[in-house]
């Protein structure tokens, strides 16, 4: 193993943080104990093992530092509007020194469009000063030429591009392509290496080869594939475009494809992995798509503009102001926790489920109204429930309009 760059003591032993790779591995005590781990009062408690006992703290937070964009992109999971709240950058400041108290490991800037704000680089030096390695996600529209270099201060940027094709956008609006695809010919000529966020909907699932291929040559280094989740004003569009039956059936061959044909590395979000519980694949082959399911309460916590925690960005907003006591006592993150933990069949049977953690809650509630509910966009679901239907009615969650 690499020198370490930071150690956290948990229940099971540590999270080690490795520079070369950049990875976060889980060690045992006795592993733990050798790297020179002090675990206070830790390990006087009984591990019931690394995907079981609850972390001391999130690995990952994302800090919404923006609730302003000017986009409109109709599946604006933020709601973000040109009049949105801005925190200052002292409040931010605090948020992250917070976060660096409570031993995150990094931090992901979001909004909002975060590249838009003036001191955006200046709070990702903070955060690397803190020991927090920073990301962010961007639209491209604060990636002018003469910042485009700054954006080397950042871990990972991500730019959100719904691909070349006219007519495939559905997320964003027609305009948006324009800015993603100028972003990304500045941050490649400074140097900065980038990857693409691709909302898959059933409108742009046509064109994720060519997305693919584009973003290859656009010097991308990596795909990120996410699903369409009902947040913001996504919740409006989600029951339209969220993917077919058929489609969903098709992801995971197509996943496959990409993987053998392409460059660049193709990874899926949180969410996705429901989706691929009929593909046939391994755990270990899923590994290879950086596939971890509902993160959410787990590893993974958001702050809003207020300062105020919830288990991810889609999720509701609204529950505890950061503290060093938020990660334990917020109720939506412990609902989320407990789920996971616990989920109702099908999920409880599942071979996926220490992965996928029993689905999207996030699309659960918005289709069922039940946040324990199932998430009906999974396969192995949606045969569970129409094997559970009566004959001569279709339950809500297997009704078919997909
Ligand atoms: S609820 Fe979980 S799976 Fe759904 S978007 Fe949030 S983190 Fe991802
Ligand atoms: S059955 Fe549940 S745990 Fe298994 S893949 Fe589907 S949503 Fe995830």
């Amino acid at each position: 193993m690499t020198r370490p760059l930071r150690l956290r003591p948990e229940r099971f032993g540590a999270i080690v943080s490795l520079q070369d790779p950049p990875a976060l591995v889980s060690v045992d005590r006795v592993l733990a104990r050798r790297l020179g781990v002090d675990p206070g009062g830790l390990w006087e408690q009984r591990s019931d093992g690394v995907d079981v006992d609850p972390l001391s703290a999130p690995t990952e937070v994302h800090l919404a530092v923006t609730e302003r964009c000017g986009q409109g992109c109709p599946g604006c999971y933020a709601d973000a509007s040109p009049d949105g709240d801005e925190p200052s950058f002292s409040a931010l400041v605090a948020q992250l020194e917070r976060l660096a108290e409570l031993g995150v490991f990094s931090v992901t800037f979001g909004g909002g469009e975060a590249s838009l704000r003036a001191d955006v680089f200046a709070l990702a030096e903070r955060a690397r000063a803190l020991g927090l390695v920073p990301t962010v996600t961007t639209s491209g529209a604060g990636v002018s030429a003469g910042r485009a270099s700054r954006f080397r201060v950042f871990a990972q940027v991500n730019v959100s591009w719904d691909g070349p094709k006219p007519g495939l956008a559905t997320v964003r609006t027609h305009e948006s392509a324009a800015i993603a695809e100028l972003a990304m010919a500045r941050l490649r000529a400074a140097g900065v290496r980038f990857g693409v966020n691709f909302v898959l909907t059933r409108t742009s699932f046509a064109g994720l080869e060519e997305l693919a291929k584009a973003a290859e040559v656009a010097g991308a280094v990596e795909l990120q594939l996410l699903r369409l989740v009902p947040g913001g004003r996504g919740s409006a569009m989600w029951q339209s475009q969220r993917l077919r039956s058929a489609q969903v059936d098709r992801l995971g061959p197509a996943l496959m494809k990409l993987v053998e044909t392409r460059e660049l590395s193709v990874r899926v979000n949180c969410a996705m992995l429901p989706l691929l519980s009929s593909a046939g694949l391994a755990p270990d082959e899923l590994r290879r798509f950086g596939v971890l399911g509902c993160e959410a309460g787990r590893s993974l916590m958001t702050v809003d503009v207020h300062g105020r925690v919830s288990p991810c960005s889609y999720s509701h907003r609204g529950g505890q102001l950061l503290s060093v006591d938020a990660w334990s006592v917020d109720e939506a993150l412990r609902a989320h926790r407990a789920h996971a933990l616990s989920p109702p069949e099908p999920c409880a049977s599942c071979d996926l489920r220490r992965a996928c953690r029993g689905g999207c809650r996030v699309v659960a509630r918005h289709a069922t109204g039940d946040f324990d509910g199932l998430d009906p966009e999974c396969p192995r679901v949606r045969e569970f429930s129409s094997a559970q239907a009566p004959k001569e009615s279709t339950s809500p969650s297997s009704a078919s309009t997909m």
